[in-house]
């Protein structure tokens, strides 16, 4: 935890910068507004780009403008084919990627800003008090799509840049800003730019924090398991399986199901998964699917289950594989009590692996956000996301050291704003926000 009285004073271009920032507010409001109005909601495998390019369009033209180095192009599925997060044949077409660079004043070196510009779907619609991609300031809160997550934050570093720029002000180190798509569903923009030459020396992700440093999230697996029974009618009165009966696949799910809640007990309560800034391992039963008509024994059953792993738990490769193996063996020493799963063990099916990352909180760029975070904000606080964000890439491929840094996520009620309806962001924490992303620029050496 950093507070004020530890951090360097500031000077007079840092105070002088964060006043800058103050008084073109309504310019930032209007760029988030601007990216709010763009439909860019997270592409499904065999939807038509949305307005992708158009955003990023309008991000590199201002960009431009400063100045800056602008790539702005459409990666090939190939780029991310190597990833196991990435589902198989990836698309970009329409999705295009943007790095923009300004060139620093002495330093080598280069701090990166990374943000997503995808969102979540809209529904439920009519929960929404307006509507989501035509932004609306309501009591000195800004509401729409991505507001808090994390199209405010987007614009907040867009806009740290450009008012650098603005005062004429070059930091020592180069800044690099890159707005990615693909971050709601697996990470691939990010891995695509990474792939593309995307590299830096640190990287800071303003996602929705609450103003605290994130530095470590968890990594997410997938996990369906099938489960076979027998077909029979339901009303008939069945003999034993062995003399030919029927076996109900639901039932025998549900067996599956009680080892896996007594895994995620045993997993909440162990020392050794005991983490910092992350809560403990978590896995979660999401959707089921069994069954073929109302008076017949169900045949099969199939389950998902949606796990969340930590950092300390992932194996050589920095992926789940240690976690998979724990969950088999977990389910197979539950079930084989069950004479038919004994003899008909579950299958279990892995889908896709988004393995987790995390920064140590000594690093220079965490010291750096903390102490830029502490003078804005008068303290600032280490945490780590329960769920996962781009960061575990740039940490984990690009080996960048990053940290999220951002906005709340919560309302005045505790309410999560991120990915809710009526989504919103308060005007005084974007501003807030750049101020941290710009005094970051100009104290990261
Ligand atoms: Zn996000």
């Amino acid at each position: 935890v950093a507070d004020v009285d530890q951090s360097t004073p500031m000077t007079d271009q840092e105070r002088a910068v964060l006043a800058a920032i103050e008084e073109r507010r309504e310019d930032l409001v209007q760029l988030a507004s601007d990216l709010i109005g763009f439909d860019t909601i997270t592409h499904r495998p065999g939807d038509d780009p949305r307005a992708e390019v158009r955003l990023q369009e309008h991000v590199a033209g201002r960009l431009e403008a400063c100045g800056a180095h602008i790539d702005l192009w459409e990666p090939s599925g190939a780029d991310v084919a190597p990833h196991r997060q990435v589902p198989e044949e990836y698309s970009f077409v329409g999705r295009p990627q943007l790095i923009a660079t300004i060139a620093g004043a002495s330093s080598p070196r280069r701090l990166l800003f990374n943000g997503h510009i995808d969102v979540v779907p809209v529904e439920p619609i009519d929960r929404w008090t307006s509507p989501p991609f035509q932004a609306e300031i309501r009591d000195g809160r800004l509401f729409g799509r991505g507001a808090c997550d994390m199209k405010g934050g987007v614009a907040a570093m867009v806009f740290a840049v450009e008012t650098l720029s603005l005062m004429g002000i070059t930091p020592p180190t180069s800044l690099v800003v890159n707005t990615v798509t693909d971050e709601e569903t697996c990470g691939a923009g990010t891995l695509a730019s990474l792939a593309h030459g995307l590299s830096a020396d640190a990287a800071i992700v303003p996602e929705p924090t609450a103003f605290s440093a994130y530095v470590a999230c968890r990594g997410i697996l997938n996990l369906y398991v099938h489960v076979t029974g027998r077909a029979g009618h339901a009303t008939v009165h069945q003999p034993h399986w062995r003399d030919g009966g029927a076996v109900n696949a639901i039932e025998k799910a549900a067996i599956v199901m009680r080892a896996v809640e007594l895994l995620r007990e045993d997993w909440s309560r162990r020392g050794d998964l005991a983490h910092d800034v992350l809560p403990p391992p978590s896995i979660v039963p999401t959707l089921i699917d069994g069954g073929e008509w109302r008076v017949s024994y169900p045949s099969a059953c199939r389950t998902f289950y949606d796990i969340a792993y930590l950092p300390t738990q992932v194996d050589a490769g920095g992926g789940g594989g240690r976690v998979r193996e724990e969950i088999a063996a977990w389910i197979a020493n539950g079930t084989c009590h069950d004479p038919w799963l004994a003899e008909h063990p579950p299958r279990l099916e892995w889908g896709n692996d988004i393995p987790p990352g995390h920064v140590p909180p000594s690093d220079a760029i965490v010291q750096c956000v903390l102490e830029a975070g502490a003078l804005v904000r008068g303290s600032a606080s280490l945490g780590g996301l329960d769920a996962w964000h781009d960061a575990a890439s740039l940490n984990r491929v690009g080996g960048i050291p990053a940290l999220a840094y951002g906005v709340s996520y919560q309302d005045s009620d505790g309410r999560s704003l991120m990915h809710a309806a009526d989504e919103h962001v308060l005007v005084d924490d974007l501003v807030a926000c750049a101020q941290v992303l710009a005094l970051s620029a100009l104290r990261f050496r």
